[in-house]
């Protein structure tokens, strides 16, 4: 009887989320009856199906995802084939453009994208054969603010503790409002909330059922630098009591300073995983722009070096700088007989990298 109403309120769940109308199910009584239908189940299951958990916090094997298409668009293909491991207790970057398959899989690991193929571990509880506990094993930071408007900080994560049969013995709620610094907010409507509290609210949702697994989308994404430092601080902390920490970021700076392992991904497919330091290393492309005194007869040439005209004039010279030395650059330039009037130097954007990993992969 639970197992088909959980099922059956999965699929709902589910479907408004394929069908982007998710904002519906925060409707007071879909909610209600969400939670609901939770603790009965949560509750009733505790301690059967067993864990299998090994050094990886999450396996993931043939990951695919097909969307429906509709009368205006063809089904889309979001991810191809997607094997991943996420170490334990690591702080885990996945990196890609948009449009590339990183919020699919997160909802896949979060149970709100049913997959078209493939198998995911999380925890060590394979996702279809015990999908409750390993809904349980993970926490999601959404990048949407998704928070009912008449709840507050204290009442929404009493209630989210609620939906993951959280005893209420074992509630912390104020401690959790203590760690993201709404402890003196926490009796305020959240639509009094700033944008960054209500951010650092859906933090504190992701957590009240102490997950092994918190997944961060986007975390910082349009937020100010001093809330971006507190976030990156919490996560330092949380990481440093043992979970691992899965967050996708557009930002190379953020991925830099908190990750210890990336994924890249793009067009649905992972196209390098490597520890940071390995990665950054890759990504050490240069552009050095050269205004000419004059219109040159010829590019520079030199190993290491791609010389390019561009259509303003002035020539493009990419280079890795872990290899090649600027000095040898202008020595090139120098060598094709061209004048210097002015220089100027482009850093590889995040775009560029991806382009090269995924010509390289
Ligand atoms: P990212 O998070 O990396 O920006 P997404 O996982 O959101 O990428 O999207 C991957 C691809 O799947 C994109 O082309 C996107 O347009 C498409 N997509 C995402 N959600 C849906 C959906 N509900 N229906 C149809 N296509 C979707």
């Amino acid at each position: 009887m639970t197992q088909r109403a959980l099922t059956t309120v999965t699929r709902y769940a589910i479907l408004l989320n394929d069908a982007g109308l998710w904002g519906l199910s925060h409707h007071r009584g879909v909610s209600f009856c969400l939670c609901l239908v939770y603790v009965i189940v949560i509750c009733d299951d505790k301690g059967k199906g067993k864990s299998t958990m090994g050094a990886s916090a999450i396996e993931i094997r043939g990951l695919r995802k097909t969307y429906a298409g509709s009368a205006k668009s063809p089904p889309k293909e979001a991810l191809k084939g997607v094997d991943l491991d996420i170490p334990a207790g690591s702080v885990f970057g996945l990196l890609g453009p948009n449009g590339a398959g990183k919020s699919t899989l997160i909802n896949i690991l979060a149970g709100l994208v049913i997959k078209s193929a493939g198998h995911v571990t999380i925890w060590g509880f394979d996702q279809d054969v015990n999908p409750r506990q390993s809904r349980a094993a993970i926490g999601v930071m959404p990048q949407e603010l998704n928070l009912d408007p008449f709840f507050t900080p204290r009442a929404a994560l009493e209630v989210q503790a609620g939906l993951y049969g959280v005893p209420k013995s074992q509630r912390r709620s104020d401690e959790i409002l203590r760690l993201v610094g709404l402890e003196d907010k926490a009796e305020a409507y959240a639509r009094a909330l700033s944008g960054g509290m209500r951010r650092r609210l859906l933090l504190a949702k992701a957590l009240v059922h102490s997950p092994h697994v918190l997944v961060l989308d986007e975390p910082t994404a349009g937020v100010d630098i001093e809330l971006r430092q507190m976030l990156w601080e919490n996560i330092r902390k949380l990481n440093r009591e043992g979970m691992t920490i899965i967050l996708t970021t557009h930002y190379l700076e953020e991925a830099e300073e908190m990750c210890d392992e990336i994924a890249i991904i793009n067009h649905g497919a992972v196209v390098a995983r490597d520890s940071t330091a390995n990665l950054l290393a890759r990504m050490d492309a240069r552009t050095m722009i050269v205004v000419p005194e004059a219109a040159p007869k010829a590019l520079p040439e030199m190993e290491g070096i791609r010389a390019d005209r561009r259509g303003d004039g002035t020539i493009a010279l990419t280079y890795h700088a872990g290899q090649t030395r600027a000095e040898d650059v202008l020595d090139a330039v120098r060598a094709a007989g061209i004048g210097i009037r002015d220089l100027r130097t482009e850093q590889a954007d995040l775009e560029d990298v991806f382009l090269k990993l995924t010509q390289s992969a």
